[in-house]
């Protein structure tokens, strides 16, 4: 009988169980988790901060599914990997063997630095407990500085406004998100963040975090003010958790380097989800995304190709439908641009090193306020879009992008000045769809 181990009850994780037990009935498969909440919803708890979601809600209904025959799901800490006895360690509860392993460890909060970071009541998003500790905190707390970029920042600000706490966001550089938005779309979201209250503090940067009896107290800047605040909350970035990758002998770049089939460079060791570096055909290059639906799909065919299965991941083209300040934003494939972004190292929950390669085609924008369409327009596909507010474009962008659709017999028309690129685009894609259900 077969011995799988999958460190990570994340979705890669969870996914991976349910490949393995869909080829292999009998198979005992152990589910290590260093989280004691085991698998729920991570983007989700940014609708538990806003109180739009209970906490239950967090946990989809078939969470103990996967727990069921032969599975044991073992809380814990992995502390190492023996690659060449085909075990592992866990802290504290002695070594396990594995015929196959899955390191499905995702990814983790980039520490911050400035002096006071160890106060109570600084605090990052990585996982539940976080988020109820947050909770928590924000019910006391009269006001915050929030400080970072990307996703996770706004989930942050606007979490915590939800709770009446005066938020004060520090922007290091002078706009919002600036390698994935252009500088309209930073300006609406800027406009909007305003609008509820939050105060944007653009080239600031917290020098100190003052605390009084282990607690925050205040904030200072490089201008050399002092922000009074209760709570410190940032998001300056995330990092894949290869700990145990060194001491294993992996192949590591950014993240845990894998082949089509999900493999690392050894033969009975898979990587998948956030902490896993996957190579995209689009670009020629192995990039990383933290994006839930990656992250499943990969666990899936790591969890198959664990049984023998010799089934190939595609990677395509990153998308995320998320919320930046209320505004329900689509962005799909490359809409980076030249500007590197100071608030965050690395990259951003959410997010795709995709977004921000710098592609070789034309931007067209068009709509006013929070209505906003963005394509990027290459020789005969469109290789991007961003479609904030009015989502009525967003399949139909999503489609023509991922499915690579010719775009040649409407180009000239996307590249005219004052067209109204959602009509052609709604066109386009109509005449598409019908001309694929004749074929
Ligand atoms: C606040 C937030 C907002 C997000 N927003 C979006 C969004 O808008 N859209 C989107 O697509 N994605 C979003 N994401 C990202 C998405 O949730 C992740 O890409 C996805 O959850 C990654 O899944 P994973 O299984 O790779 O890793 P994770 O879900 O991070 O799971 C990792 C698992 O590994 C375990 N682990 C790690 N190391 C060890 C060890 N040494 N020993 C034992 N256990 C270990 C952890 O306990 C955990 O169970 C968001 C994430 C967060 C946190």
């Amino acid at each position: 009988m077969m011995r799988y181990i999958i460190i990570g009850t994340g979705v890669a994780g969870v996914a991976a169980a349910e490949a393995i037990r869909s080829r292999d009935a009998s198979g005992e498969i152990f589910m290590i988790s260093d989280d004691p909440h085991g698998f729920y919803s991570r983007p989700g708890l940014a609708f538990y901060l806003s109180g739009e979601l209970p906490d239950k809600g967090l946990f989809p209904a078939y969470q103990r599914k996967w727990l069921r025959g032969n599975v044991h799901y073992v809380k814990g800490h992995v502390t190492r990997i023996l690659p060449i006895n085909h075990e592992i360690e866990i802290g504290g509860s002695g070594k396990l063997p594995y015929d196959s392993l899955l390191i499905a460890s995702g990814s983790m909060a980039s520490p911050m630095k400035t002096p006071g970071y160890n106060l109570e009541s600084v605090v990052k998003l990585d996982d539940f407990e976080d988020a109820r500790r947050i909770h928590e905190l924000g019910r006391k707390a009269k006001s915050a500085v929030v400080i970072g970029g990307g996703i996770t920042a706004l989930e942050l600000a606007e979490g915590l406004t939800t709770q009446r706490v005066k938020i004060h966001y520090f922007l290091r550089g002078d706009r919002y998100w600036s390698n994935v938005l252009d500088e309209d779309e930073s300006r609406i979201i800027e406009h909007k963040l305003q609008e509820d209250g939050i105060q944007i503090h653009f080239n600031t940067e917290a020098t100190e975090i003052l605390g009084k009896r282990g607690r925050v107290v205040g904030v200072v800047t490089n201008k050399g003010e002092i922000i009074k605040c209760q709570m410190v909350a940032y998001a300056v970035g995330i990092k894949p958790r290869l700990a145990l990758t060194q001491a294993a002998g992996l192949a590591v770049e950014r993240g845990i380097l894998v082949n089509e089939l999900m493999q690392t460079n050894q033969s009975d060791v898979f990587a998948a989800g956030d902490v896993a570096q996957v190579y995209d055909p689009l670009s020629g290059r192995s990039l990383l995304d933290s994006l839930w639906n990656p992250a499943r799909e990969q666990g899936y065919i790591a969890g198959l190709n664990m049984t023998g299965d010799k089934k190939i991941y595609l990677k395509e083209i990153a998308y995320n439908v998320t919320r930046l300040a209320g505004i329900t934003t689509t962005i799909i494939g490359m809409v980076g641009g030249t500007t590197s972004d100071e608030d965050i190292v690395n990259f951003a929950r959410g997010d795709s090193e995709t977004f921000r390669q710098l592609p070789n085609a034309i931007a067209m924008k068009s709509g006013s306020d929070v209505n906003h369409v963005r394509l990027l327009i290459g020789d005969r596909t469109l290789v991007g879009a961003l479609v904030m507010g009015d989502q009525t474009l967003s399949r139909p962008l999503k489609e023509l992008i991922l499915r690579q659709v010719d775009i040649c017999k409407v180009r000239d028309k996307l590249l005219q000045k004052d067209i109204p690129l959602a009509d052609v685009i709604m066109d386009y894609w109509m005449e598409w769809k019908e001309n694929r259900a004749q074929e």
